[in-house]
């Protein structure tokens, strides 16, 4: 099967010019992307400040083209401007802030902002802008002001704003940055439920270690490289190298690689507190 997202060593660079044009300094931010997405996966892509995230969201926008290499988003070459629009309208993007994204007065005339500018029809729109904020389910604040509402809750109408465009993909440039504990939770798990329910592709971004557990796929970036790759498990058990590219483990990980340590016989991929208590109650009913 042809893969939905395929990066073939894409690099970036920023160039700066002087007033003449002439190019005085060049920033590398991608060194070399490689990257497949499968279609209906949920992806991450996690790194530390400055690593290149946003750079790489913005070419599955193709708001920005690789300098060397090539991008296809559904098979579609991202540095051929005729094919912006329907890159456009099948990878849509949510960005780290809700306030920047929010354009109208009212909940559901922002959600069908999108799908009007691309000519919907009328019952169509309200027909999406109906299923949208139920998928993220903000639909009972639909005649109220974005302004009062949570950091996680206008979130959740970006995301409503996206989905009524009917995309295949969602790229999500670290949407929880922004948000307290509770409106990350509540923004991971929309995104989560999308992909499970509508087999919407994600590709989230994000330099939150827990935010990525539930995700397929992993990616982790440093220096505009692609520097390990793996399910949630596979790159969580490498915790010396996670910390040479500036993240964290999630606590509970954190703790069972502590007791591995001490001695305890318990796997070392441990992502969940359940699965903790569970792996050290079987060691208790062994004993
Ligand atoms: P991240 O999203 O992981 O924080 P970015 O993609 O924003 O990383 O940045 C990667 C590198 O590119 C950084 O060194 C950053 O300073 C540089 N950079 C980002 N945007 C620009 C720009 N518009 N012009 C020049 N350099 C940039
Ligand atoms: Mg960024």
């Amino acid at each position: 099967m042809r893969p939905f997202i395929k990066a073939e060593n894409v690099v970036h660079e920023y160039s700066r010019r002087d007033e003449e044009g002439n190019v005085t300094d060049i920033n590398r931010a991608l060194d070399g992307v490689d990257i497949e997405v499968t279609a209906g996966d949920f992806v991450a892509v996690l790194g530390a400040n400055g690593s290149g995230k946003s750079t790489f969201a913005k070419h599955l926008n193709a708001l920005l083209v690789p300098t060397e290499g090539t991008l296809y988003v559904d098979g579609k070459d991202t540095s051929d401007h005729n094919n912006d629009l329907k890159i456009r309208q099948t990878a849509g993007m949510v960005f780290q802030n809700p306030d920047n994204q929010i354009i109208s007065n009212i909940v559901e005339e922002d959600v069908g902002f999108g799908p009007e500018n691309i000519g919907v029809p009328t019952e169509e729109i309200w027909r999406r802008v109906e299923e949208s904020l139920k998928n993220v389910e903000m639909y009972e604040y639909r005649k109220q002001s974005p302004n009062h509402l949570s950091g996680g809750q206008k979130q959740r109408v970006a995301i409503a704003g996206i989905m009524a465009m009917k995309p295949n993909c969602i790229i999500l440039d670290e949407p929880t940055a922004m948000l307290d504990p509770e409106g990350r939770k509540s923004v991971i798990k929309t995104v989560r439920e999308l992909n499970k329910k509508e087999n919407i592709t994600i590709i989230l971004i994000t330099h939150y270690m827990e935010e990525v557990t539930a995700a397929d796929y992993v990616y982790v970036m440093g220096s505009g490289q692609i520097k390990m790759r793996g399910t949630p498990r596979q790159i969580f058990a490498r915790s010396e190298e996670l910390t040479k590219y500036k993240l964290t483990i999630p606590e509970v990980t954190k703790i069972a690689l502590e007791l591995i340590k001490k001695g305890i016989q318990i796997p070392k991929d441990i992502l969940y507190v359940e699965e903790l208590t569970n792996a050290l109650l079987k060691l208790k009913m062994h004993q």
